[in-house]
């Protein structure tokens, strides 16, 4: 059983070598990161238009006030029939709404600045839009292409695989899978015996009943690494 599933292992390191081939392809690549900026652009695009409406609501706003204070400063320099009293109190108010309308515009200076720099940010954002779809629309294509180049060869082996899955335990080839899913390569792996303890080679220490697993010939999974682990003398 050990012998057929290191031997279908070795059959599917073929397969396993042309899956990272794909994988690693300057056309993936190209593809997936494309693809991936695509993604979260429209979030992107969705804040950057809520901050827009924002400064632009409050940019009007704020337009709206300065005009009613500087209408409020004309009636008061409009006003020359008064007594000392009126006078001063009008001097002061006068006084307190030129400030407030001097705030009022270096605070529209402001608005108006961010809104230039969210506008800028826009037409970045769009440019970068543009790019990765040109990125996509041109390596999208090219990764299928490779991948339906290897197609023929992908099904030659799998078809080696289908054969040699019948001489091994249903149970451990699941197992075997299942390991391959998680990505971890060599799946079967060959334990490590040092002065009468057997280890894994991520070097955890198995225990003795599945050290004695081990010695019956079967095939043992390590608790740590999950790799299958088996003995080449049992
Ligand atoms: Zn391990």
């Amino acid at each position: 059983m050990i012998k057929s599933l290191l031997e279908y292992q070795k059959v599917d390191a073929e397969l396993r070598e042309i899956e990272v081939s794909l994988k690693q392809s300057e056309e993936r690549k190209k593809a997936s990161s494309a693809k991936n900026f695509l993604n979260g652009a429209n979030e992107s695009v969705a804040k950057l238009d809520q901050r827009a409406e924002e400064l632009v609501g409050k940019f009007n706003a704020s337009l709206k006030l300065l005009g009613q204070l500087e209408e409020e400063l004309k009636e008061y320099e409009g006003i020359d029939d008064m007594n000392e009293d009126q006078l001063s109190y009008v001097k002061k108010k006068s006084q307190a709404l030129a400030e407030e309308i001097n705030n009022l515009t270096s605070a529209i200076d402001g608005l108006s600045k961010e809104i230039e720099s969210v506008l800028k940010e826009f037409a970045q954002l769009k440019a970068d839009i543009k790019k990765a779809k040109a990125q996509y629309s041109e390596y999208g294509p090219k990764y299928n292409e490779l991948k339906a180049s290897k197609e023929d060869e992908i099904n030659k082996i799998q078809a080696r695989l289908k054969k040699l899955e019948s001489g091994i335990d249903v149970e451990v080839l699941e197992k075997y899978k299942q390991r391959r899913k998680d990505k971890i390569f060599p799946v079967l792996n060959e334990a490590q015996e040092m002065s009468k303890h057997a280890y894994c080679r991520c070097g955890t220490e198995l225990s003795l009943t599945e050290y004695g697993n081990l010695k019956n010939g079967n095939i043992v999974e390590c608790e740590s690494c999950h790799r299958l682990l088996y003995l080449s003398k049992a």
